[in-house]
Parts: structure tokens; C-alpha cells; sequence
């Protein structure tokens, strides 16, 4: 919401909103992480992150950015050593992409959602805070909450 002191013309009214959309926009770009600029950043951010957090035992074959999913922010596939990051999250903060990748880069030690999966998850600290911001970007979206990587 933007509160607009009474006083103000149309015309100052419409410079000055703009001007607020311009800083917000600054701030969320300044938030957000350099794996968004490339593939090749994006798998850098992996390898630091599971060295971080995985005992570097989860390195993909290859992480991409991909158009936007039906209803998925990211996906695994295990069996090749892939992942695939939907393109919307490119301007998300740093700290929940992070957390995207962490999530991800464990479904290549344990596939499923089970309670060995979480532990691997919840070595990151962000892990709660990043899963409720992204259920209220799938909320925006039209998602209903779901699994970042389940239909
Ligand atoms: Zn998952």
C-alpha cells in the first residue's frame, strides 16, 4: 500500500508513485542473488551451497533457468543430475533462492520428501522463513500451497 499525502496534485501524485516503484524495484534487485544473471552463475551458487550445506555430496550434472512451470518453482530429476529453476524466481531475495537450491540440490541424495530429506533441508537456516515466502508467491500466483517441486 502507498499513502499519498492529501495535498498533493494528479501530477505529483503520478511522479512521486512512480518514483516509489523505482526504488522498491531498486531494493528487490539489490536483494537478489548474482546466480540470476546465467546458468553458469547458477551452478556456481550450487557447488558453494553444497559445500555449504551438503558435505559437498550433491553437485548436479546441470542446473538451468527454464521458462515458468505450470505450478512448480524448480525441478530434479535424480536419475541425470539435473535441476531446472523457473525463470520467475530470478527476482526473488538471494536467501530464498538459496534455499530453493539447497532443497533441490538434496533431492539428489534422497529423492522423496521424507524425514531424511528435511533434515538435509534444515541445515539451512532460512528453510522455514523461504518456504513461507514462497507459498505466499504461490498464493499470488494461483497456486494454492504445494511442494515447491510437486504439482
Ligand atoms: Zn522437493
Amino acid at each position: 500500500m502507498v499513502l499519498i499525502p492529501a495535498s498533493m496534485s494528479r501530477a505529483e501524485e503520478k511522479h512521486w508513485v512512480a518514483e516509489m516503484e523505482r526504488k522498491l524495484q531498486r531494493t528487490e534487485i539489490r536483494r537478489a542473488s548474482p546466480a540470476r544473471e546465467s546458468d553458469a552463475a547458477l551452478l556456481a551458487r550450487c557447488a558453494q551451497l553444497s559445500a555449504r550445506y551438503l558435505d559437498r555430496q550433491a553437485l548436479p550434472a546441470s542446473v538451468r533457468w527454464v521458462p515458468p512451470m505450470r505450478t512448480r518453482w524448480a525441478s530434479c530429476t535424480p536419475a541425470d543430475r539435473t535441476i531446472r529453476v523457473s525463470d520467475r524466481l530470478q527476482n526473488v531475495p538471494a536467501w530464498v533462492l538459496d534455499y530453493v537450491l539447497v532443497h533441490e540440490l538434496a533431492h539428489l541424495r534422497v529423492a522423496a520428501h521424507n524425514a531424511e530429506f528435511w533434515e538435509l533441508v534444515r541445515r539451512y537456516p532460512k528453510t522455514e522463513r523461504a518456504i513461507g515466502y514462497l507459498e505466499g508467491l504461490s498464493a499470488a500466483a494461483g497456486w494454492g500451497i504445494s511442494e515447491l517441486d510437486e504439482d
